[in-house]
């Protein structure tokens, strides 16, 4: 089968490798259809690691994908030969104390797709996954649709971690892939008015008509100065999707005593800092975030009843023999690209 492999910084070769076979009684075959390319991997593409993850080439790529089974394992019960699904990348132990207690997103011996030593990358014709990853998808939802469905659980379990309540004053600072899906799973879940930022002017554009109230680019104007016009008592919720100190102190700024910090951003550092005594006097409360836990399923269920539509988000299709092109529009935030799509084989 064709795969993509990391070989180097920027580098990456399609190359022929053998397909993957069910070992596991609960394994399923399926066909990659289409894989949507994430920030992460593009992050192990320029700069060949995240923390302390390594990539060491040739390394797979790509973890956001849907396909079609085409075999499964003895013990399988809930899958059939020729559905579509929706992949939740996370491989779990399911006996681990975090498994026994439903956050297997925290599980100890985790793997993830496409993570450097962890498991196989979804930017190859051919993939197994457990059962339990695998979840199928309604007749009316597209495959590209259902390739979303992960980057939108991201945003479905940060707005449920959040708690946020109707009537919910919301500022979302960076509106990249995953910023977006909170706008959107905020948007779903609750009446709320959302302050969207970004330094590109092409993303507030989609943060628009994913439902924000207002946007501004952090390059042009004082945000914060601009919201707290709007909001002078400061806002409920931020989620920080940008991983930055700035963002990070943007949020302290913008809160009102009592509000929460959602951290979803991943920084590039190994420490950020707080202006600890606006902290303190606002009793901010600050909520870390680990990708997502059993949304999935609740995901795939917004946009098949069109409570959510991602189709603002899908900006651009590459055939696989493009991935490298696709990575590389991605890596340089160019011609407005929100979320990239690679067609494996639809
Ligand atoms: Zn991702
Ligand atoms: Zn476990």
């Amino acid at each position: 089968m064709k795969a993509a492999f990391l070989t180097g910084l920027r580098e990456m070769e399609i190359r022929d490798t053998a397909p993957p076979k069910i070992t596991d009684p609960h394994g399923v075959l399926l066909h990659v259809g289409v894989v949507g390319v994430c920030g992460s991997d593009v992050h192990y593409y320029t700069t060949g690691r995240i923390g302390t993850l390594v990539v060491k080439y040739p390394e797979w790529t790509g973890h956001e994908c849907a396909g079609t089974v085409v075999a499964v394992g003895g013990e399988v019960k809930k899958l059939k030969v020729g559905q579509r699904v929706a992949v939740d990348p996370l491989i779990t132990c399911g006996h681990c104390d975090q498994c026994l207690s439903g956050r297997e997103h925290t599980c100890r011996n985790q793997a993830f797709l496409a993570c450097p030593g962890q498991a196989p990358g979804a930017l190859a014709e051919y993939l197994v996954m457990p059962d339990r990853s695998c979840y199928a998808i309604p007749d009316g939802m597209s495959t590209v649709e259902a390739a979303a469905v992960e980057p939108l659980s991201i945003g479905v379990y940060a707005q449920r971690l959040a708690g946020m309540q109707p009537g919910a004053k919301v500022a979302v600072l960076g509106a990249g892939p995953i910023g977006l899906c909170v706008l959107l799973a905020s948007r779903a879940a609750c009446e709320c008015k959302v302050y969207a930022t970004d330094l590109l002017d092409e993303r507030l554009e989609v943060a628009r008509r994913c439902g924000a109230a207002w946007t501004g680019n952090a390059k042009q104007i004082d945000v914060v100065r601009a919201i707290r016009e709007i909001e002078p008592l400061g806002v409920d919720f931020v989620f920080e999707c940008a991983g930055q100190q700035e963002t990070l102190d943007q949020a302290i700024e913008l809160l009102k005593p009592g509000g929460s910090l959602m951290m979803i951003g991943i920084p590039e550092v190994d420490r950020v800092s707080f202006s600890i005594h606006t902290l303190r006097r606002k009793e901010i409360r600050i909520q870390s975030h680990r990708r997502q836990n059993q949304c999935i399923a609740p995901a795939i269920e917004l946009v098949a009843k069109g409570a959510i539509d991602i189709d603002p988000l899908v900006t651009h299709h590459f055939p696989l023999a493009d991935t490298k092109q696709a990575f590389d529009l991605v890596a340089d935030y160019r011609d407005g690209v929100v979320k990239a799509i690679v067609h494996v084989s639809e």
